[in-house]
C-alpha cells in the first residue's frame, strides 16, 4: 500500500489487496480524510493480465479510473519466467 497524504488531504493510495482499507493504519487516515474509494481492472488500461487495483483518494476524479473488464479481450496468463513472477511485468501503469 502507498499513501501520499497531507493534513486532512489525501493525494492518493493504491492497494491490490481490498483487505488493505480494513487494517487499523488505514481506518486511522480514512477516518482523517474520508476518501472515495474505486476499483480498476488493470487489463482496460493497457495491461496484459487480469489484475486488480483498489484506488482510494479524497479527490472526486479518481472515479474516473473506475473501470472494470469489458471481456473483450484474452488475458495473459500469470506464470514465472526464470525465478521472476509476471507480476514484475504489469507493475507500470499504462500512460
Ligand atoms: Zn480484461
Amino acid at each position: 500500500m502507498a499513501v501520499g497524504q497531507s493534513g486532512s488531504n489525501l493525494d492518493g493510495c493504491e492497494s491490490f489487496y481490498k483487505s488493505s482499507w480494513e487494517t487499523s493504519y488505514w481506518r486511522d487516515i480514512a477516518a482523517e480524510t474520508d476518501p472515495l474509494y474505486c476499483q480498476l481492472l488493470n487489463c482496460m488500461f493497457g495491461g496484459q493480465r487480469l489484475k486488480r487495483t483498489y484506488l482510494a483518494s479524497n479527490n472526486r476524479a479518481i472515479m474516473a479510473l473506475k473501470v472494470l473488464c469489458d471481456g473483450r479481450h484474452n488475458h495473459a496468463p500469470w506464470s514465472m519466467t526464470d525465478g521472476v513472477f509476471d507480476t514484475a511485468l504489469e507493475a507500470e501503469y499504462a500512460p
